[in-house]
């Protein structure tokens, strides 16, 4: 049995169903892009599947085919539509308690438009 520690009420989910509003960047069939709420770069933009998944471990071990290659053009979808893809951008996901990860529905940090430092 798969997914069965994810919360619908969590807050990404609550996007994908409509009942928050969101600043999309670009959608596809698998995935959505839209804004953080408190960007750390002129660029910070969540990256998520549309698919119930609590975590890397969970999506990694049980997405299909094309939502796992989905979810990486989709990256690469937002970072030319940012103009960062030549300049350079940071792509992190926290997954689980040590990385603090506070929002239980995989999210890819895709963030960029300034210089990074190490700690960022
Ligand atoms: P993490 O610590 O990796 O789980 O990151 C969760 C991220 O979600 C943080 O960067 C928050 O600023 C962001 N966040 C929380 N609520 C929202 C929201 N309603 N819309 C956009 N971003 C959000």
């Amino acid at each position: 049995m798969r997914n069965n520690t994810y919360d619908d009420n969590n807050i990404f989910s609550m996007i994908l169903n409509g009942k928050i509003p969101c600043e999309k960047v670009y959608e596809s069939k698998y995935s959505l892009a839209f804004r953080d709420v408190y960007p750390k770069a002129p660029t910070h933009v969540l990256v998520i599947p549309k698919n119930k998944y609590v975590n890397f471990n969970d999506f990694s071990a049980e997405a299909s085919i094309e939502e796992l290659s989905d979810i990486f053009k989709t990256i690469l979808k937002v970072v030319e539509i940012e103009g960062i893809k030549d300049s350079g951008y940071r792509v992190t996901t926290n997954s689980g308690k040590d990385a603090n990860q506070e929002v239980q529905h995989l999210h890819f940090h895709v963030i960029g438009g300034r210089k990074l430092g190490r700690n960022d």
